[in-house]
């Protein structure tokens, strides 16, 4: 009896254990990664966010979804709008490994012409909802830009133009003094290197650039998208409206604005004035004219590249001095090179953990 029944024990045991062990694994399930810390940009905005299934496509393949990225491309200027009875398929093509080459060329990425984790990376960042391509989009000198025609505003000097903000067309939770004091600076920043002086007026109408916050489809062709994605957009001389995404979580002061989503007002001001002055996007990574800025980051010194395509258009104030732009972005240049080599790597590990977590789920 005793052998009979241990035999018996041994099995029930046994076989509990091994039911225990299907029902409990041994090791906790891998959680997926905490995305927030991977990845601060475009929690809401999926369309860009997606993209990064994209990661390391190559040419001659085809990728189920691929012509939501050549619609992104053909949006900013870089694949032409195909003809009324097609539309964009899913294969990554010579023309298209010529539009990756071009956006790489033209955002100062290095030249791959492949779908590679700078790449991607810039695809899915917040940017300017402008266009890239200029008259010098072929141009392979990393630099400013101008728009078709080089177009700017003309007015008998001393050269003054006047700005408003929307009466309507605003957001709640900053207060109006705390919107005209940022774009204060950002004018100042501007007029300090050309012979122009900018003057706030109420007149919203009259004014020669109007500014306003703008949700969705304002109907001026250019919809804005919701949080990040596209932030806001200027049009060309002597066009003067400059709006932004009213769905953003707009910023004045990091301190005090704690979301993970905030993007800094004044920063984006300074761009999109660069644009209603007559500036297109630049390559150069650190211009204030290159098209992206992430959420919660503050660039609003012009750089020598943004005054040198300014003063092409204007000529210079006559009061600015380049060599103290120089020095201080040298300094600016030595500093940042560590930091920058760093946070490229903790970006890249991001994208493989994001990569692989959307891939499996
Ligand atoms: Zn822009
Ligand atoms: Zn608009």
């Amino acid at each position: 009896m005793f052998p009979f029944f241990s035999y018996y024990c041994i099995m029930f045991f046994f076989f509990s254990f091994f039911f225990l062990c299907l029902s409990r694994p041994c090791f906790p399930a891998r959680a997926p990664p905490d995305l927030s810390t991977v990845l601060t940009v475009d929690a809401h905005n999926a369309t860009w966010q997606g993209f990064v299934r994209f990661l390391h496509a190559g040419k001659g393949t085809h990728v189920s979804g691929m012509s939501e990225l050549k619609t992104y491309f053909n949006r900013f200027g870089y694949l032409p709008t195909p003809s009324p009875k097609e539309e964009f398929d899913d294969i990554f093509d010579t023309q298209f490994e010529s539009a990756v080459v071009l956006y790489q060329q033209n955002l100062g990425l290095p030249v791959t012409g492949k779908l590679d984790s700078d790449t991607i990376l810039a695809i899915m960042s917040p940017r300017c909802g402008m266009s890239d391509h200029t008259s010098h989009t072929l141009h392979t000198t990393r630099h400013f830009a101008f728009f078709n025609g080089q177009p700017r505003w003309f007015r008998p000097p001393p050269m003054t133009l006047t700005y408003a903000f929307s009466p309507n067309d605003t957001i709640d939770y900053l207060s109006s003094s705390d919107i005209q004091m940022a774009f204060r600076r950002a004018f100042s920043r501007w007029e300090s290197v050309i012979p122009v002086n900018f003057t706030e007026t109420m007149d919203y109408q009259s004014a020669n650039i109007r500014i306003g916050f703008y949700g969705g489809d304002h109907y001026d062709g250019e919809p804005f998208d919701g949080v990040l994605g596209v932030l806001a957009h200027a049009f060309s001389p002597e066009n003067g409206n400059l709006h932004l995404d009213a769905a953003e979580r707009w910023a004045v002061d990091f301190k005090l604005e704690k979301s993970k989503v905030a993007v800094d007002l004044e920063s984006v001001a300074t761009h999109e004035i660069g644009h209603v002055l007559g500036l297109a996007h630049s390559s150069v990574k650190e211009s204030v004219m290159y098209p992206r800025i992430g959420p919660r980051t503050k660039k609003v010194e012009l750089k020598i590249d943004d005054v040198s395509g300014i003063q092409t258009l204007y000529g210079p104030n006559p009061n600015f001095k380049y060599s103290s732009l120089l020095e201080s972005e040298n300094s600016v240049n030595q500093a940042s090179g560590q930091e920058r080599r760093f946070s490229r790597l903790t970006l890249v590990l991001g994208l493989i953990l994001l990569r692989s977590f959307l891939g499996t789920s």
